[in-house]
């Protein structure tokens, strides 16, 4: 049986990453600072004995013996990580280097989630490992991109100084049950806004496009590579590519198809285009989706229904 730590085990992907290696009957211990996440999303779990829960921010450095770390702590959303940009840097940064620091001590193997936004707003597409990125430096979504880029560098310094075993993943948009009602990403918002009656906020024109992952498919992803022998970077992420416009209309016509559209402002920064190129996931990993943005949809409507009649959405 292996102990395995999951930082930002409490948030939307670290949650699902737990069921899964609960149910496979192993040890886990989950770390969060509750920033982003909630105990509501690993109560399942409190008080079984295979399972732990540490109340801890990774910028500070902790000592545990453990096999395995995946380390998911990081504010995912643009409004989140935007809330206080120095912190959402010293996370990526400081935050990495601890939980390197520990996999160096104890020889753990360490799984970064990396993101597609390391890719920035991309001159190719789709977007394959090889290629290093647009990223701008100094604006309002750098302390993340920028975050990201620094922990992947200090992921492959361990490697070739201290011998750490990294695994590097490259998500691309993922959603699913979960999610926060509030936190602003397309999804969610699209979803609540028809699940309250409201317009759909377009911002830009909503021609730009995003490739969107169902949850379970991204966890198989992260599960295949932390247990396999390639390194990554490696891009996880569902390869089918829809304009935001499109993205409203399969929601709208799953709500209330009478909802009207509202244009906003584009934000600052933000890729007009994303789509991974997963050929190296399938060829290392045998890896590829299965569950299409028509069917992941269905799930997510109802876990956003359920939670905004219990009264837990908030905003938006
Ligand atoms: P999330 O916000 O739901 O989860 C992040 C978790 O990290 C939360 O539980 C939060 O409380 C915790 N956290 C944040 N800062 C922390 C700190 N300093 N110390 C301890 N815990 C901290 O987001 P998510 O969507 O589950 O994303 C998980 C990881 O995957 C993140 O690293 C994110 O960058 C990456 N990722 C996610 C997506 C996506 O589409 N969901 C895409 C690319 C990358
Ligand atoms: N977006 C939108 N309406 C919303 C929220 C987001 O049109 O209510 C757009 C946003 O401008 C971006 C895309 O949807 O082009 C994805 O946004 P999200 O924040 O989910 O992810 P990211 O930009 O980080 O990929």
């Amino acid at each position: 049986m292996q102990i395995h730590l999951v930082t930002g085990g409490a948030g939307f992907l670290g949650s699902h990453l737990i069921d899964r290696l609960m149910e496979a009957g192993d040890e886990v211990i989950c770390l969060d600072n509750y920033f982003t996440g909630r105990k509501a999303n690993i109560a399942r779990w409190i008080g079984h004995p295979r399972f732990e829960l540490i109340r801890h921010d990774v910028t500070e450095p902790i000592k545990l013996e453990v096999d395995r770390i995946w380390h998911l702590a990081c504010p995912a959303s643009p409004i989140h990580y935007q809330f206080n940009p120095v912190k959402t840097a010293k996370t990526s940064f400081l935050g990495t280097y601890n939980m390197l620091g520990l996999a160096r001590r104890v020889r753990a193997r360490l799984l970064l989630a990396s993101t597609s936004e390391v890719y920035g707003d991309p001159e190719v597409h789709p977007q394959p490992e090889s290629y290093w990125g647009s990223v701008n430096p100094i604006g309002v979504r750098s302390c993340y991109d920028e975050g990201k880029r620094i922990a992947e560098t200090l992921c492959f310094d361990y490697q070739r100084m201290n011998g750490v075993e990294v695994r590097v993943a490259r998500i691309f948009n993922t959603y699913g049950p979960r999610m926060l009602p509030d936190d602003g990403r397309v999804v969610s918002n699209f979803i609540v806004q028809a699940l309250r009656g409201k317009p759909l906020t377009l911002y830009g024109n909503g021609s730009q496009t995003r490739s969107f992952c169902y949850v379970s498919d991204l966890v198989d992803g992260l599960i295949r590579l932390m247990n396999g022998s390639h390194m990554g970077p490696i891009n996880l992420g569902n390869p089918d590519e829809f304009t935001i416009r499109q993205l409203a209309d399969l929601v709208r016509k799953k709500v209330n198809p009478a909802l009207p559209f509202v244009e906003k402002p584009l934000p600052e920064d933000d890729p007009q285009q994303r789509q991974p190129a997963i050929d190296l996931a399938r060829q290392q990993l045998n890896w590829q989706p299965t569950v299409s943005l028509e069917q992941g949809l269905s799930p997510t409507i109802d876990s956003f229904r359920n939670l905004l009649e219990l009264g837990e959405g908030r905003g938006t």
